[in-house]
């Protein structure tokens, strides 16, 4: 933990941590309850909503509660879900088969969840929530066993580690109560669920990468409030994961491919299942004649209800999908992270009236006592049935627990294995041969980066880290010939000097667009992940 009592500091009675959806709910509401709480909210990308990923097909569940009149205040959710499509792919062929029941979006919304946030923001600070872009969480102060606010990231480090002329120390912002809503696999949630022990006793979190493409087409291709998602090709039936596209907007397509990061071989690229599926016969129509605007990358979490962590230590607790509240068969996790944060809040609000104790116990109990706990339970076998099953086996496990239980089996399916587990040996799985891009409809990894409009600072210390360098040749390359290379969506990985027979890691950092794969899939747990400078990273536009 970084020395906080030599820095300059300011103090608040909560903090948030992240800018998403958890957190901006979170401020809001303790704003609505106590209105003369000093709330800050800290975000790493350079604007609120510079690195928010999602689909997004949003349930408008908890922002009806948090804000009910959303609609009159010009919230940017325009694009009411109309029609939904659920297809199984063959390399040729697509089957309509029907929408299981946690798929159907009537009543749902499709937008951007970047602009959401940056109007949820507004929301926040016309309440008075203090909100700071571009200053990433970097550690957290801990005293006497309590924690008691962050450390901003230092700004102008050069690469060597020593102060730049340019230097300005982080800040301590110093609060009764930190929330952590960094989004999934948190940099600083995963160092708080190490120190507190609170992943004892429940399931290894499981995860996703979904890469997503924002395209505009013309206007007689567009299908506004069309939900299509599939499963099967270009994926085999062991490997969890599909596509989603959803029309919304002016002539806009949210199109994304995930893929369940349990998966084996480590010749699979996300990123060119991701291109390769645009390419499919039923599929193609949907892009012709448009244009890719802007392309992004970004894991989330999958475990679901059996994967959530203790929620609260000692001053602070754990929102949004950062402690895993995500809704795997609905593929949506906004208005649970909302929920989440929304719940925090109250407790947190109750607590500050109450004496300030170090554990904010109210918020755990609510969340057990709410539909948001309600719906995860039901939907708490669908994964693991298909970790277990496999594609078709998992879609037969899933009907029988939807249809026949109802979401109440007797029984809970549990996350055997850690998601960094599940490779086999590079010799063991076949290799994967995927077709060039055309630049029309498929791009390369550095292409679609550079609309990503990802910057870093040149001289800055990496934020990717191998914690020991001398084990990615005898792990990473000897026996997975270097899966990084493929499962990072930016090229950021690249094994070089392979034909001098001497290969070693190539790590392309100022690429990152903060997905969080590397930290998650890394065979050795070798890659650790930390906040760059602030407002590093991509900068998404918006309508992404
Ligand atoms: C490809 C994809 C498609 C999806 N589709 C849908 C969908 O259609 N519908 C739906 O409801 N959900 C969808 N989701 C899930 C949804 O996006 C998430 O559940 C939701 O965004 C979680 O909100 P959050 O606030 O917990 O985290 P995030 O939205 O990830 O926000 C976290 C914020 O914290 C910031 N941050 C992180 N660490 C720090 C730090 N140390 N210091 C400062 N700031 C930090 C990040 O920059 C970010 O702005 C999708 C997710 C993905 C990846
Ligand atoms: S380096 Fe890691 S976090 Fe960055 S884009 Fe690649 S996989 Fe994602």
């Amino acid at each position: 933990m970084a020395d906080a009592a030599a820095r300059e500091s300011m103090e608040f009675d909560v903090v948030v941590v992240g800018a998403g959806p958890a957190g901006l709910a979170a401020a809001i509401r303790l704003k609505q309850l106590a209105p003369d709480a000093a709330v800050c909210v800290v975000e790493k990308g350079g604007e609120v909503g510079a690195h928010i990923l999602s689909g997004a097909v949003i349930e408008p569940r908890a922002l009806d509660e948090l804000i009910p009149n959303w609609r009159e205040r010009g919230a940017p959710l325009e694009t009411p879900a109309r029609d939904d499509r659920f297809l199984y792919l063959t390399a040729r062929r697509a089957i309509r088969l029907p929408t299981p029941p946690q798929m159907h979006n009537h009543g749902n919304y499709i937008g951007s969840l970047g602009d959401v946030c940056r109007w949820l923001a507004a929301q926040a600070e016309a309440l008075g929530v203090e909100i700071y872009p571009g200053f990433p969480a970097a550690d957290v102060i801990e005293e006497n066993g309590r924690i008691g606010g962050v450390i901003t990231g230092d700004m102008g480090v050069e690469k060597s580690g020593r102060p730049g002329p340019n230097f300005q120390p982080g800040m301590a912002l110093r609060a009764s109560y930190t929330l952590f809503g960094e989004g999934c696999r948190g940099s600083l949630a995963k160092r708080l669920m190490a120190r507190f022990a609170l992943r004892d006793r429940v399931d290894p979190q499981t995860y996703a990468i979904g890469v997503k493409e924002l395209w505009e087409v013309p206007a007689d291709s567009h299908r506004p409030g069309l939900v299509v998602h599939t499963v099967g090709w270009p994926l085999d039936w062991r490997t969890y994961g599909g596509s989603f596209i959803y029309h919304f907007g002016p002539n806009l397509i949210s199109y994304g491919f995930v893929v369940g990061l349990d998966y084996r071989n480590p010749w699979l690229s996300p990123f060119d299942e991701m291109q390769r599926f645009k390419t499919h016969p039923a599929i193609r129509g949907y892009f012709a004649g448009g244009r890719r605007i802007s392309y992004g990358a970004r894991a989330l979490s999958e475990g679901g209800l059996q994967s959530i962590p203790r929620l609260v230590f000692p001053g602070g607790a754990l929102i949004g999908d950062s402690a895993g509240f995500l809704n795997v068969p609905k593929i949506k996790g906004t208005h649970a992270a909302m929920k989440s944060g929304m719940l925090a809040a109250e407790a947190v609000a109750a607590a500050l009236a109450g004496g300030r104790p170090a554990e904010i116990a109210g918020y755990p109990e609510a969340v057990r006592a709410s539909w948001l706990w309600d719906e995860l339970s039901a939907a708490r076998n669908i994964r693991p049935g298909f970790a277990r099953f496999g594609l078709f086996g998992g879609i037969a496990y899933a009907g029988l627990d939807t249809y026949v239980l109802r979401g109440r089996a007797p029984w809970t399916l549990h996350h055997r294995h850690a998601d960094h587990t599940t490779l086999l040996p590079a010799d063991a799985a076949p290799r994967i041969a995927y077709p060039k891009p055309d630049g029309v409809l498929t791009f390369d990894r550095l292409t679609s980066v550079f609309i990503s409009n990802t910057n870093h600072a040149e001289d800055q210390p990496p934020h990717l880290v191998l914690r020991d360098p001398a084990e990615w040749q005898p792990v990473n390359w000897a026996r997975y010939r270097s899966p990084e290379s493929r499962y990072c969506p930016a090229a950021v990985y690249e094994a070089v000097g392979v034909e001098e027979g001497q290969p070693r890691l190539q790590i392309n950092a100022q690429n990152c667009v903060h997905c969080k794969t590397c930290d998650i899939k890394d065979p050795a747990q070798n890659i650790d992940w930390v906040t760059p400078e602030g407002g590093g990273g991509p900068n998404y536009p918006s309508g992404m």
